[in-house]
């Protein structure tokens, strides 16, 4: 129930979009004949808002895709890629060859990531080929040490790590899957670590924890320990519904892959560079990751850029194997890119001059609590979030197992509202998820509240008339 169809199935919205039909297979697009769509056109950004063709402007709630950490307009980017299309605008990281952009990136990720020791960068084009590469690292890190068997991944339900072959298949959402032939064998789920859906009754959330990270042990038994050679995870899970890891968590999770010598990945593609209040989320959980998947906020997104970090051990491994075999035959044409690359370090260097941390530190309650204020709401499950990061789960009688019917479209419909009203927001099914711009200003917050409660009021009444039909 994507709000495209929410707003094909309401008759007396009418043709609110002014463009009919185009010519894309459009990335998580419903599969309607294509001059059947009226696909929002945005045409233009400015700080925290975007505006469409019929200069419509919208409040940029979810920051594009959870990316334009530093909203839509911010000069200093353009002059960096400016300068760098205009000095360089491309050269490759092949054969001993490179960049300075990049050099100096890869070194600038390294001075900031303390979480663990990282000894390497990566650079990839997204979060997907990050975490694509993520396994061939392992892998060939695995097939160094002589271990041909360690070889499989363990992820959790509702994760998401990308759309590639394999990071759609380490994402635990089934739409990814079917029809795909996904998730390939080697990859194996375990639980979701969602608190309010999972528990039972009476279970505390430390309790909770334990349950998960018994279970993940009793998977990894049963598997065999010699067979499973990492686990990947994000600190907060983003696209399965904002969950941010229950009490005790990751600790409990953590000792248990280290006791079978498995790898851990930290999926920091939404959390890192201040989203939820740390720099990376990493810090803000006491991970202490072997490897960490970076991208969107590493540029704001104004370029494509994603990178991986890499431990010194497995860098270690991975470079006496590469000299024998003459070298390590992993990237891409754009790993690198300097124009990417330029922009990722101005992006960095803005964080710290404006200290990005303390603004997202100072408006995150105004967000967080303006927004929590409408959980009493008795068609909200329940509100979730930590520093600039938000969702909403709408269900029956406040129970994580009373959902609405599919077919009335709950959360699309909140989601039409909001659009109406100015503002976007992501929709997934009855989950409402948020990730504002981090230079989002307390006005534009009580904008965003206002428009959530207008949106909700709405909804409310929508599902008091369905319900009575
Ligand atoms: N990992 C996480 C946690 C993500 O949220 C995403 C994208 N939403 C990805 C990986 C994939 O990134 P991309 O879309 O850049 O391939």
């Amino acid at each position: 129930y994507s709000t495209e169809a929410s707003l094909q199935k309401d008759d007396d919205k009418g043709d609110i979009h002014s463009f009919k039909g185009h010519d894309m297979l459009a990335p998580f697009t419903a599969g309607w004949h294509s001059t059947d769509l009226h696909p929002l056109v945005i045409e233009k950004s400015e700080g925290s808002y975007v505006y469409d063709t019929n200069g419509k402007k919208y409040l940029d709630s979810l920051a594009g895709l959870w990316c334009t950490a530093l909203g839509g307009s911010e000069p200093r980017l353009v002059a960096a890629a400016t300068k760098q299309l205009n000095t360089l605008p491309f050269y490759h990281s092949f054969w001993n060859r490179t960049t300075k952009p990049s050099l100096d990136l890869a070194k600038e990720l390294l001075d900031m990531f303390t979480a663990s020791k990282m000894a390497r960068v990566f650079f990839t084009n997204s979060g997907s080929e990050a975490n694509d590469s993520q396994v061939k690292l392992v892998w060939y890190y695995n097939n160094a040490l002589g271990r041909p068997d360690k070889k499989k991944f363990i992820a959790r339900a509702k994760s998401y790590h990308g759309s590639t072959l394999i990071s759609a298949s380490l994402s635990g959402l089934p739409a990814l899957h079917q029809k795909f032939d996904l998730p390939a064998p080697f990859v194996l789920h375990t639980d979701c670590p969602h608190y309010w859906r999972f528990h039972l009754p009476g279970e505390t959330e430390e309790e909770f924890s334990t349950r998960l990270a018994n279970n993940l042990e009793n998977l990894i038994i049963k598997e065999g320990p010699e067979t499973i050679a990492a686990f990947i995870a994000e600190p907060v899970m983003g696209a399965g519904g904002v969950i941010p890891p229950p009490a005790t968590y990751f600790e409990k999770i953590q000792a248990v892959v280290k006791k079978y010598d498995i790898l851990f990945i930290a999926d920091e593609v939404i959390c890192a560079f201040g989203r939820i209040g740390t720099m990376f989320g990493c810090d803000k959980y006491g991970i202490k990751p072997d490897l960490v998947s970076l991208a969107k906020a590493l540029s704001s997104a104004y370029m494509p850029i994603g990178a991986i970090l890499i431990s010194p051990e497995i860098h270690d491994v991975i470079h006496s194997q590469s000299n024998k075999l003459g070298s390590f035959s992993h990237g891409f044409t754009y790993s690198g890119h300097p124009v990417s690359c330029a922009v990722a370090l101005e992006t960095l260097k803005i964080y710290k001059e404006r200290n990005i941390l303390e603004q997202v530190n100072k408006i995150a309650p105004k967000f967080q609590d303006g927004l929590k204020a409408f959980s009493n709401s008795p068609i909200i499950g329940e509100i979730r979030g930590t520093g600039l990061i938000l969702g909403t789960e709408f269900t029956d009688n406040k129970s994580p197992n009373d959902p609405f019917p599919p077919e009335w479209g709950v959360g699309a419909y909140f989601g039409a509202q909001c659009e109406k009203h100015g503002m976007l927001v992501r929709v997934a099914g009855d989950s409402i998820m948020m990730s504002p711009p981090f230079i989002i200003t307390p006005e534009e917050v009580d904008e965003l509240i206002d428009i959530y409660g207008k949106a909700l009021k709405e909804t409310e009444q929508k599902v008091a008339e369905l319900k009575s039909q």
